[in-house]
């Protein structure tokens, strides 16, 4: 507890409107400093005395964190919680809640636009013409790939995988999915999408799109094996955690043209890219912006925000990751 009687929350980085004001009615909110490195020691130093961490995916919330004495939530503003070791927080009954569904449009929208910009080469034609190097109309200028009637496949069918195939009818693409948590019979049929095995997938796909979360299970699903199985021409697209793809071996599959492209938001070492992508004029890469729309941005904040005030008064918060904590 504070000096105003209300209990302190650690905000790791500052959020959108409404969320401060509804952090500041329900909590004393400590702002961490920003010149402060995001380790797990300096995060627990500033956590000391809180109830709450508000944080964010950059943020290690793990063991040392977690153990804070009178620790008793922490809310991220994300739908991912791969910074967060859940399974400590619940040993230390610390409440672990996340953002979800408030921004499946917003990211779906981005996967698309990826998969858009890397198949119609955009990023590359607009840097084309910015050089001056339009110098009239040419058969063969900018040649890119056909997005329409295409394969698509969605590897992880949640909630922005859904919300890829619901776009992906649109364009009237044959659609494949790999997922261990089937869809039912109607979903697939409203969705016009087919369950597949990964290899069938990979090799079937024009498009490989993927929306899984990272676990362990996930850790580098796509590596070199997976890429020889992709066609040559087939472009690659992720929104979801860059570990999931091994960025090594993407590097060397796009040198050697074992796939045609890629579209990624997200990578294995964040903020860090893998130096071998930079030079890559089929590849487009974005700085993790896959749900940065205003209204996605300040919803998150919200959400995040009365997750923490309703856990800090005592409450279940509505996106509870680990229930087993509050019975
Ligand atoms: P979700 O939980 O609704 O869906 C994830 C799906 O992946 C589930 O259907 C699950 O069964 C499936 N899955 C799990 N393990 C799998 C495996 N080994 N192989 C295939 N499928 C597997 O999650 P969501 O809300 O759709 O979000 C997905 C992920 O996208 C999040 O965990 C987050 O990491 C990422 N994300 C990134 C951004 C961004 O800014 N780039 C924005 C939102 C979400």
């Amino acid at each position: 507890m504070s000096t105003q009687g209300k209990p302190r929350v650690l905000l790791m980085h500052p959020i959108l409107d409404p969320g401060p004001a509804i952090l500041a009615e329900a909590a004393e909110v400590v702002p961490y400093p920003p010149d402060r490195p995001l380790d797990e020691a300096s995060i627990r130093s500033h956590a000391e005395g809180c109830t709450g961490i508000v944080s964010q995916v950059m943020d290690p919330i793990r063991e040392t964190v977690l153990s804070t004495p009178g620790l008793k939530v922490v809310s991220n503003v994300a739908v991912g919680f791969d910074n967060i070791d859940v399974a400590a927080a619940t040993a230390h009954k610390v409440m672990v809640t996340n953002t979800p569904g408030v921004l499946d449009d917003t990211t779906a929208d981005f996967a698309f636009t990826l998969l858009m910009a890397t198949a119609r080469r955009v990023v590359e034609a607009d840097y084309f013409t910015r050089q001056g190097q339009f110098r009239g109309w040419a058969i063969d200028m900018m040649l890119g790939t056909d997005i329409y009637g295409a394969t698509l496949g969605i590897i992880g069918i949640g909630r922005i995988g859904r919300g890829v195939a619901h776009r992906a009818k649109g364009f009237n693409m044959r659609v494949l999915y790999y997922d261990p948590n089937p869809l039912t019979r109607e979903a697939e049929q409203q969705l016009g999408s087919e369950r597949v095995d990964l290899a069938r997938l990979l090799v079937e796909s024009d498009f490989v799109s993927v929306h899984v979360p990272l676990t362990e299970q996930t850790h580098h699903l796509l590596s070199t094996q997976q890429f020889g199985q992709m066609k040559h021409s087939a472009i690659l697209i992720n929104t979801s955690r860059g570990p999931v793809i091994d960025e090594a071996a993407l590097v060397e599959a796009l040198n050697a043209r074992k796939i045609a492209g890629a579209g990624l938001d997200v990578y294995e070492r964040e903020p860090a890219v893998h130096p071998g992508l930079i030079p890559l004029a089929n590849v487009i890469l974005a700085p993790h912006i896959a749900s940065a729309s205003v209204r996605t941005r300040s919803e998150m904040s919200a959400m995040a925000a009365r997750n923490m005030a309703t856990a800090v008064r005592g409450g279940r918060p509505p996106n509870l990751l680990n229930p087993e904590v509050k019975r």
